[in-house]
């Protein structure tokens, strides 16, 4: 094996040597049928790029159904560690465990890394079918916070002894009255969960040129939490970036060419203003169920979630997790059949990361130019008109050879 080095984080930047370790989970399900056809584009890309001298030597680390069945564990203490080790990492789809310990293995791979900002670009490639008349139209990246909401997990189950404690601990204290048949969620949202969130987002669009960050909310009914989120977010565009940005009432709605603009969204109008008028949004910034619902929204404009790419990202620390946003698909399990593209393009996204663009750019045009030829995948070939079927790895092959120019 060629030895690799690791990449390591000084002075808040990532510094990536040219032969750079990255551990990956092949995942389950068509996972590996995913991985494999994915990775030969990595390799095919850096390649053309640097002609050897860069390379990425890959490390793959267990997870999931192959990790319980060598190891005995879901999630093995060395995966954690190994992602820690060498910083950034990429994986397949992971099957939920049911009845186990773990909730879901993505949100403790999440948790144990506080990979608080969940990113998804969403973007449409010509030529890919889609639901709405005019997808070229989107172009946004979401930043969703990733510890907290729903994502925190505190929940009591109802009828339980420590759910009626809470009842009337709340009855007592704020005299809030709650059917006493209830389950009951708490939804957290901090000053500084918040602003590293939209701290990331800021920065993302100073550095790729946005026009625009929004941040989406429901502070209308939720004011303390959502509503914070919001007031917390124009706190910190005015205290750290008045230079770069401004807000819509400072210069209603007309920012100057040379800054961004900073405005908010209330999260139901939001959706509909998205479908009607989506080139009106850049960069979105905003907390976990928001951005849950919104970004499978936002993909499936632009051709579903089996073209979506994510990262996960600690942006203090440098650690990144990318990864396919669908899920193991297990009935297509290993024949070769699903489409491969959410795990290339979150490829993509993560040489972007590592500060290889070039290689992003040629997989984006090897994409582009085999969705153009029709011959892709079964879930697009049903959806066009004149595409030839043809199996993932055969698609992978293809985007290979249309990012040789
Ligand atoms: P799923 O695996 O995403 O599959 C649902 C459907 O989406 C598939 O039947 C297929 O639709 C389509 N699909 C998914 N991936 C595709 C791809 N690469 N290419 C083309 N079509 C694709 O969702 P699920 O069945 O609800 O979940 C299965 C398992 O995955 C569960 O254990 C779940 O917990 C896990 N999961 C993991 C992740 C993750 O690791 N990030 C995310 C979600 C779910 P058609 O059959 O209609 O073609």
């Amino acid at each position: 094996m060629v030895a690799g080095e690791r990449i390591t984080f000084i002075e808040g930047k990532l510094v990536v040597p040219d032969r750079p370790v990255i551990p990956y989970i092949e995942g389950d399900g068509t996972g590996p049928d995913i991985w494999q056809a994915a990775v030969k584009v990595f390799d095919r890309a850096v390649r053309l790029c640097w002609n050897g001298k860069r390379r990425i030597i890959w490390k793959e680390v267990l997870a999931g159904e192959k990790a319980f069945a060598e190891t005995g564990k879901w999630l093995p203490p060395e995966t954690i560690r190994a992602f820690r080790e060498y910083r950034v990492g990429i994986k397949g789809p992971l099957t939920t465990p049911v009845g186990e310990g773990i909730r879901s293995l993505n949100v403790a791979l999440r948790r144990e890394l506080d990979l608080y900002a969940c990113v998804r670009p969403v973007r449409h490639f010509p030529g890919v079918p889609s639901p709405v008349r005019e997808p070229q139209k989107v172009d946004m990246v979401v930043f969703r916070e990733n510890t907290e909401d729903v994502y925190a997990g505190f929940e009591l189950e109802e009828g339980r002894k420590e759910t009626r404690d809470l009842m009337e601990y709340l009855l007592r204290a704020h005299g809030w009255k709650i059917r006493p048949d209830s389950g009951i969620g708490i939804k957290p949202i901090s000053k500084s969960g918040s602003r590293r969130l939209i701290r990331a987002a800021i920065e993302y669009a100073l550095l790729k040129g946005r026009r625009s960050v929004t941040l989406v909310h429901k502070g209308n009914i939720q004011k303390f939490t959502e509503g914070a989120f919001q007031k917390w977010g124009y706190e910190l565009a005015k205290e750290v970036y008045r230079h770069e940005i401004v807000s819509w009432e400072e210069c209603d709605g007309n920012p100057p060419q040379e800054k961004i603009l900073i405005k908010d969204a209330i999260a139901d109008i939001f959706f509909q203003q998205t479908l009607m008028r989506p080139e009106e949004f850049d960069v979105i910034a905003t907390m976990n169920l928001n951005g849950d619902y919104l970004s499978d929204a936002l993909a499936a404009q632009v051709g579903g979630i089996g073209m979506a790419p994510g990262g996960n990202i600690n942006y203090e620390g440098g650690y990144a997790l990318f990864e396919a946003t669908h899920g193991t698909a297990p009935k297509y399990a290993g024949l070769d059949k699903v489409n491969p593209s959410s795990v290339i393009l979150s490829g993509a996204m993560m040489l972007e990361y590592l500060g290889w663009p070039q290689a992003a750019v040629r997989i984006g045009k090897g994409l582009e130019k085999t969705f153009a030829s029709k011959k892709v995948t079964y879930d697009l070939a049903r959806l066009m008109d004149g595409a030839e079927e043809i199996p993932c790895s055969r698609f992978a092959e293809l985007v290979c050879d249309n990012m040789e120019e």
